[in-house]
């Protein structure tokens, strides 16, 4: 006589469970759909947010990091054309200037992906994306 009492305990649990769900009444369920899609929304929007300002701060450290190989590449070129007595106006190559280049002349890259142009002895190196130059 055991097994009777356990499938009604069993059956009131589960009809108890069930209750929630069935006596909840639909304007309340749209309230709770309405609540879930605004907290979805405000969770997309910190996360545009988010990429907007780690994006912003990548394309800042990117320029900070491409004016210091301005400045690498600046000062290695004035070396040379001191060290090898050049007039104004002279044209290194990347290969004149690698000696003077920890790492060499390939050692230097824009982090965008810009180009380097070395321009002539008495004027500064420039990169070809906006923003980033001496
Ligand atoms: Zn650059």
């Amino acid at each position: 006589m055991r097994t009777p009492v356990l499938c009604v305990a069993a059956a009131s649990l589960f009809v108890i469970g069930c209750q929630p769900r069935s006596s909840v009444g639909t304007s309340e369920l749209q309230a709770e759909v309405a609540q879930l899609k605004a907290d979805k929304a405000k969770l997309e929007l910190k996360n545009t947010l988010l990429s907007r300002d780690l994006g912003k701060r990548d394309r800042i450290i990117h320029r900070f990091t491409c004016i210091s190989n301005l400045r690498i590449l600046d000062s290695a070129k004035e070396q040379w054309g001191m060290a090898t007595g050049q007039p104004l106006g002279a044209q290194p190559s990347a290969s004149d200037l690698s000696g003077y280049i920890q790492g060499g002349f390939y050692s230097l890259s824009c982090p965008e992906g810009g180009a380097y142009s070395l321009g002539p002895f008495g004027q500064l190196p420039r990169c070809n994306v906006p923003g980033h130059e001496l």
